[in-house]
């Protein structure tokens, strides 16, 4: 992919980054159950997944078979508590704080342990 058109394409997904947390910061906070946490929930999605895309145009993303490879590796178990239900695949630095999409900053750890380590919606 010739560079500018890289940029360009990097370029509108930092601006829509910025505009999200522009709404973001604009939001009052609200209470369960509030209609707002719809839009809010949509937003910061929105936003991870736009990160991630980040990640993958500067050349940091994993495949699938890396995937599997690597929950095959510690015996799919997780890498926290060493239990073997329902392992997932963690970001060891979110996404959310930064953190990259490539197989080097994966880990395996069960739904529980994912939960706790506090990230929005258990999959960062
Ligand atoms: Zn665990």
């Amino acid at each position: 992919m010739p560079n500018r058109i890289l940029r360009d394409w990097t370029d509108s997904i930092e601006n829509r980054i910025k505009e999200i947390e522009l709404l973001q910061k604009g939001m009052p906070k609200v209470k369960n159950g509030n209609p707002l946490q719809a839009v809010k929930f949509s937003l910061s999605s929105e936003k991870r997944r736009l990160k991630i895309r980040l990640s993958r145009l500067n050349g940091k993303s994993h495949t699938l078979n890396q995937a599997i490879k690597l929950i095959n590796s510690v015996g799919g178990k997780c890498e926290i508590c060493g239990k073997s239900n329902n392992p997932s695949i963690d970001h060891i630095i979110p996404i959310s704080k930064g953190g990259h999409d490539g197989i080097e900053n994966l880990r395996v750890l069960c739904v529980s342990c994912n939960a706790k380590k506090g990230g929005k919606h258990g999959q960062n």
